[in-house]
């Protein structure tokens, strides 16, 4: 009779990172490769509002387990919020169609910030960000970062952001997204579970937090990035407890971009929360098991 031995401790898993598919800087084959040198056993490339790279990966050979994975946009109550939909069934045709309606709507919210940005004395943003992205249908803030800086009006990305694209900012154009319950939808019908990510970076107070998860978990969120780190610890407590109160399953990935961001590591997640079941066990598509037969 096998024995089985669960290694959740010992396993290294990354459930949220990015590619050059959107706004990373590897290549879909560089990041399963860094995957592998980093040993990691589980691993989904949450590209925003794209699985191009995971279709550009699926028939890889590696040792690691690729679940399929994408990082949708959209909003509550104003606020930019991702939602992360992992074990997606990336050939479902209404997942297909939602993709191509985030990547139009990518395309209008570009013309919209470079408009902005013309009006302030800075032409030429359009054409410049898109010559930075994989596809004019994966155009995001990040590119418009990387003209604003070649063009000399900023020194780096994070003023970029810190001046022009940033919360609240002119080139922060998010009424175009599409409701949190939509996304929810989305994934569901494509068999995948949704995540909140990094639910801690909205920089909301608790009370304003607790209603965005309730309403997330009520439209058919089921899991959440329990172990984010960013903000306080105590929010961070209370956080992990109403999500274990509302039976949210556990999530956590790196939010990696680029290996020049010393602070974000492929494969360096926090331990996910005691109390709460880890997300992998609600996978349908491609399960997978924590746990290995050791005879
Ligand atoms: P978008 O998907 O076009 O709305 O762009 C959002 C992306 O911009 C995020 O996923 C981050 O990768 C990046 N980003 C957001 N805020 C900042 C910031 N302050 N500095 C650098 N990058 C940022
Ligand atoms: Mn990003
Ligand atoms: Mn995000
Ligand atoms: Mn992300």
């Amino acid at each position: 009779m096998p024995v089985l031995r669960h290694i959740i401790a010992d396993m290294i898993f990354d459930l949220h990172c990015h590619s050059k598919a959107s706004d990373g800087a590897l290549s879909p084959a560089e990041l399963l490769q860094a995957a592998e040198d980093a040993n990691i056993d589980l691993l989904s490339l949450t590209d925003h509002d794209t699985i191009a790279g995971y279709l550009e990966l699926r028939e890889h050979p590696t040792s690691v387990k690729l679940i399929p994975g994408i990082e949708f946009s959209c909003q509550w109550n104003g606020i930019n919020i991702h939602i992360v939909g992992l074990d997606v069934d990336p050939d479902n045709a209404q997942l297909r169609t939602a993709i191509e309606n985030q990547q139009a709507v990518r395309i209008e919210r570009a013309r919209t910030i470079a408009a902005k940005l013309e009006k302030l004395g800075m032409p030429g943003a359009l054409e410049g960000a898109l010559k930075y992205c994989s596809d004019p249908g994966r155009v995001g803030r990040p590119h418009f970062a990387q003209f604003l800086v070649e063009a000399g009006y900023v020194k780096n990305a994070k003023q970029a952001f810190d001046k022009w694209l940033g919360n609240g900012k002119c080139g922060d154009v998010k009424s175009l997204w599409p409701e949190i319950e939509t996304v929810n939808h989305w994934i569901q019908e494509a068999g995948g579970v949704s995540v909140m990510a990094h639910p801690l970076r909205y920089k909301l107070t608790f009370s304003k937090l607790n209603r965005l998860i309730r309403h997330f978990h009520e439209t058919g969120g089921r899991a959440i990035e329990a172990s984010d780190q960013q903000g306080n610890k105590n929010l961070l407590k209370r956080m992990q407890e109403l999500s274990t109160e509302l039976g949210l399953l556990a999530s956590a990935g790196s939010d990696f971009h680029s290996p020049e961001w010393a602070w974000c590591r492929l494969g360096q997640v926090s331990p996910l929360p005691s109390a709460m079941k880890p997300v992998w066990t609600a996978f349908k598509n491609t399960p997978f098991t924590a746990a290995i037969d050791i005879d």
